[in-house]
């Protein structure tokens, strides 16, 4: 299944591209929930974290590391952030390609949820 973020993988839509390699691109989300709000999506489609795929290990695990190379390009490493990945309906997911939120810049509450379900993007 393609996604919007495939569209953003291929350049056919606009995003605010922080980094880009062969294996991963992040970019600003478009509806930041905090100061700094950034996503590492892999540019391989995979739906969900049920999805991933042994073969997937080192690539999930590069998502991470481009996290922190950007969070200690950004400035905000030592300050902290958050670094998530939600799962499905209940885990709050609406874009079915898997991507890492990355969320910085104030001091983040916890826990990081509202009850409440969001609508599937497509
Ligand atoms: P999810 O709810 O699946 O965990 O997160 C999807 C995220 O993608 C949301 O934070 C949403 O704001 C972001 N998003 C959805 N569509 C677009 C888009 O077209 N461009 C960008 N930059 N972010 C998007």
């Amino acid at each position: 299944m393609t996604t919007i973020f495939s569209k953003i993988i291929d350049k056919s839509i606009p995003a605010d591209i922080l980094y880009e390699d062969e294996l991963a691109l992040a970019f600003k989300d478009i509806n930041p929930q905090a100061p700094i709000h950034f996503l590492v999506i892999p540019k391989k489609a995979i739906a969900t974290i049920n999805d991933i795929e042994e073969a997937d290990k080192t690539l999930v695990g590069h998502l991470y590391w481009v996290a922190a190379k950007l969070a200690a390009e950004m400035g905000f490493a030592q300050d902290g952030y958050r670094a998530v990945m939600n799962c499905n309906e209940h885990g709050g997911q609406t874009v079915y390609h898997i991507h890492l939120h990355v969320l910085a810049g104030k001091a983040l509450g916890w826990p990081p949820y509202q009850d409440k379900l969001k609508p599937k993007l497509v």
